[in-house]
């Protein structure tokens, strides 16, 4: 290290899948965390042979590789937050969830609650849904679950959330049933006019309605993906929940209205707007 060494930006780690198409998991983590001038770190815990169309095969890494990249980085990275993506299976969530607990790093954690990729792939089997809901979303300082997997997360059949009424009654229910100080219920699943996002903080016991103009587009493969990583680099960055949640919307907004075409599906946005 020189002597006119820049000061270190705050490290955010993402626990996730790779996309070899370059648009979600891993890769979109890892491009939100340097647009947003903090420096990423990954621990992979599947790879996808993936393009804009489909998900085609997913292989999971071994549970003890997981622990191995986790112990790597906590024990010589001092790691200011973190975010979880595609988890994939039991053993998956138990390997990072007793890492964490082992490491205890005392940082914000992120909870992306990914199920199903917008192309239809299935990103983690329906035997660890339970697995998600008793022992990661303990440890969790904020999940982000879209229209879909908050209906998972809480047993309801499909639709039975579609109002914004309901996306509030749904935040609180999560946030009180499993301990989870902040829950970000993503609008965008819900038909028609501007998109409205509902944040439930516990301390407060507030719900706030975040309201951003529909922008019409295909290239939205990834999104979920990046708002989580874009809360986590907020949320290392010292911004309080809010207001991370807040920019982190706007970040993935004009990453849309940016995008170029990439593939023949649904394309990535565009980080480097
Ligand atoms: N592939 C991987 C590896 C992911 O982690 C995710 C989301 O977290 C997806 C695909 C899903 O992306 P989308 O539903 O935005 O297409």
């Amino acid at each position: 290290m020189s002597v006119n060494s820049p000061a270190s930006p705050p490290a955010v780690l993402t626990i996730a899948g790779s996309d070899s198409g370059g648009g979600a998991g891993i890769q979109a983590d890892l491009k939100t965390f340097m647009a947003h001038a903090t420096y990423g770190l990954s621990a992979v815990v599947a790879l996808t042979a993936q393009n804009t169309q489909s998900v085609q095969s997913v292989f999971a890494v071994p549970p003890s590789m997981i622990s191995e990249q986790l112990d790597a980085v906590f024990s010589d990275i001092s790691i200011k937050a973190a975010k979880t993506g595609m988890l994939m299976d039991c053993a998956t969530i138990e390997a990072v969830v007793n890492a964490w607990k082992r490491n205890a790093p005392g940082i914000p954690l992120v909870v992306d609650p990914v199920m199903v990729a917008t192309s239809g792939g299935r990103l983690l089997k329906e035997d660890a849904i339970d697995a998600l809901r008793q022992k990661l979303l303990p440890l969790a300082t904020l999940v982000t679950p879209n229209l879909r997997e908050a209906e998972v997360l809480l047993d309801m059949p499909e639709h039975s959330i579609e109002t914004i009424e309901e996306m509030q009654v749904a935040g609180r229910e999560i946030g009180q049933r499993f301990g989870v100080p902040v829950v970000v219920v993503k609008g965008g699943h819900l038909a028609n006019g501007p998109i409205v996002d509902v944040v439930f903080e516990s301390k407060s016991q507030e719900t706030t309605c975040i309201e951003n103009p529909r922008v019409a587009s295909t290239s939205t493969h990834g999104t979920g993906c990046t708002l989580s990583a874009a809360i986590a680099a907020n949320l290392a960055k010292d911004m309080a929940p809010l207001d991370a949640v807040r920019y982190a919307i706007k970040y993935v907004n004009q990453a849309i209205q940016a995008a170029y075409p990439v593939g023949h599906g649904h394309g990535p946005v565009n980080h480097a707007y």
